[in-house]
């Protein structure tokens, strides 16, 4: 919307603890009020207040949409009330009816997957590969999320750096590197190749390393926990996107599985899975992984064991549709081309099948290179088949709980994180409104920084 943001060129940055806030041209927007819309009232410089007045607030805990009002303060959100809020040092943006709704949470994205090719990614140079992984951030924050859980590529150091407000972008939760077996999925090694698989590993473009044998698995689990990982990836199937590994291929052996486990759990943590068949995702369930990725292949009785186990599914159906259309054209192998409709098809089912066996499900993507632009399109395509709510709800609460921030994100309530968006419409209504976030989505708020406001 080229002229229509208010403060596209006024970044609210948190640098070193304390909110400062940099104007460039845009402040003559503010204290003007060009807007004809919701910013009536300019803030101090120094200000740390924000309050959304007139708002229609939407979470995936409220029965019904609460009007009210909404007072940030500090980053967080301090006041709910019925009647407007005293806070004279504010920034007051008033919302005039529309929605005010949790930051999104993606579980599963790749932020450092700039290119579709991922041999070719985890072959970039570093310097290269981390400024090609900026626009894929900043792009999450636009399209409203606040916060991404990374399946395999981002260190703990970008995950600092975000935080530090060194660049612009979503919070962020990661594994570190992903890990496979020799031939797994994350061993990228063309078929006639015979060098060493493990030469990638320490690239910030590769997604995961390879690690064989409870020993060696032990070793990197302990590896990415001590370099800062939030959780541990591992690979329990073939992919799409390694070119020897077939979907029903089983990744690792019951007992590495159960390695990971026993290393993450004393760490205190969990670990997440890719897997898509039945066999492979009761192996996992079996050994008490607790996040299972993709579930494309997965049967009722499977479901149901997961579901007593406690765990989460987080699909990604999105990522199918954009290789399928886009693949060849953005650089994916031919060996990865052939294998996508064994997933593809089977996604749209397995959603119902989870729904009904009470699988918990969180909003996942898994996009790769030019494919990240089109990450909110997973919201309508759970809408073919799963309430707004229940989508809502995978995008904010059971993602907040997934990342063990329950009530701290994925709320509008006292005493969570000031995440926040405003949306033109209801998406309880409508949640394919969520998938045309350049439209939809006014205003993205994050730890109580305005990072986007549009006019309207
Ligand atoms: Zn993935």
């Amino acid at each position: 919307m080229p002229g229509t943001d208010l403060l596209q060129s006024m970044r609210w940055r948190r640098r070193g603890g304390a909110q400062e806030a940099s104007r460039e041209d845009g402040d003559t927007h503010m204290t003007h009020g060009r807007s004809a819309g919701i910013l009536v009232e300019s803030q101090k410089e120094d200000s740390v207040q924000t309050l959304f007045t007139n708002a229609r607030i939407v979470d995936a805990t409220l029965a019904e949409p609460v009007e009210g009002h909404v007072l940030v303060e500090d980053g967080l959100i301090r006041d709910l009330a019925a009647r407007p809020v005293a806070a004279p040092d504010r920034l007051v943006l008033d919302l005039k009816g529309r929605t005010l709704m949790p930051g999104l949470i993606d579980c599963h994205v790749h932020v450092v997957a700039s290119l579709m090719n991922l041999s070719a990614n985890a072959q970039l140079p570093n310097a290269m590969a981390v400024l090609r992984a900026l626009p894929i951030l900043k792009g999450m924050l636009d399209r409203g999320f606040t916060t991404v859980r990374d399946l395999g590529g981002a260190p703990f150091a970008l995950a600092q750096a975000l935080e530090q407000g060194l660049a612009a972008g979503p919070r962020l939760v990661v594994c570190g590197k992903a890990l496979s077996k020799t031939g797994g999925h994350v061993d990228l090694r063309a078929r006639e190749d015979v060098y060493d698989p493990y030469r990638w590993g320490g690239q910030f473009g590769a997604l995961g390393r390879v690690a064989d044998g409870v020993d060696e698995v032990r070793r990197a689990c302990r590896q990415e926990l001590r370099q800062g990982a939030h959780f541990i990836k591992i690979m329990a199937n073939g992919g799409v996107a390694s070119p020897t590994d077939p979907i029903a291929w089983q990744g690792y052996s019951a007992d590495e599985i159960l390695a990971s486990v026993q290393e993450a759990q004393d760490a205190q943590t969990y670990v997440a899975a890719h897997l898509y068949t039945s066999a492979a995702i009761q192996r996992c369930v079996r050994a008490g992984v607790h996040s299972l990725e993709h579930c494309n292949l997965i049967d009722a009785p499977t479901a149901a064991a997961a579901a007593a186990a406690d765990c989460v599914a987080v699909p990604t159906l999105v990522t199918y549709e954009v290789l399928t259309e886009d693949g060849p054209g953005l650089g994916l192998p031919p060996d990865s081309i052939a294998k996508i409709e064994t997933v593809r098809g089977a996604g749209l089912g397995s959603l119902t099948i989870m729904r009904e066996a009470g699988l918990p499900m969180a909003f996942g993507t898994d996009l790769l290179g030019g494919g990240h632009v089109r990450q909110s399109e997973e919201f309508a395509i759970r809408g073919r088949v799963l309430p707004a709510r229940e989508i809502l709800a995978s995008a904010t609460t059971v993602a907040a709980k997934l990342l063990g921030m329950e009530g701290r994100l994925g709320v509008v309530a006292p005493g969570a994180i000031a995440d926040l968006l405003v949306v033109d419409g209801d998406p309880l209504a409508d949640i394919s409104l969520l998938a045309t976030p350049q439209r939809s989505i006014l205003t993205v708020m994050q730890g109580g920084v305005v990072h986007r406001h549009a006019a309207h």
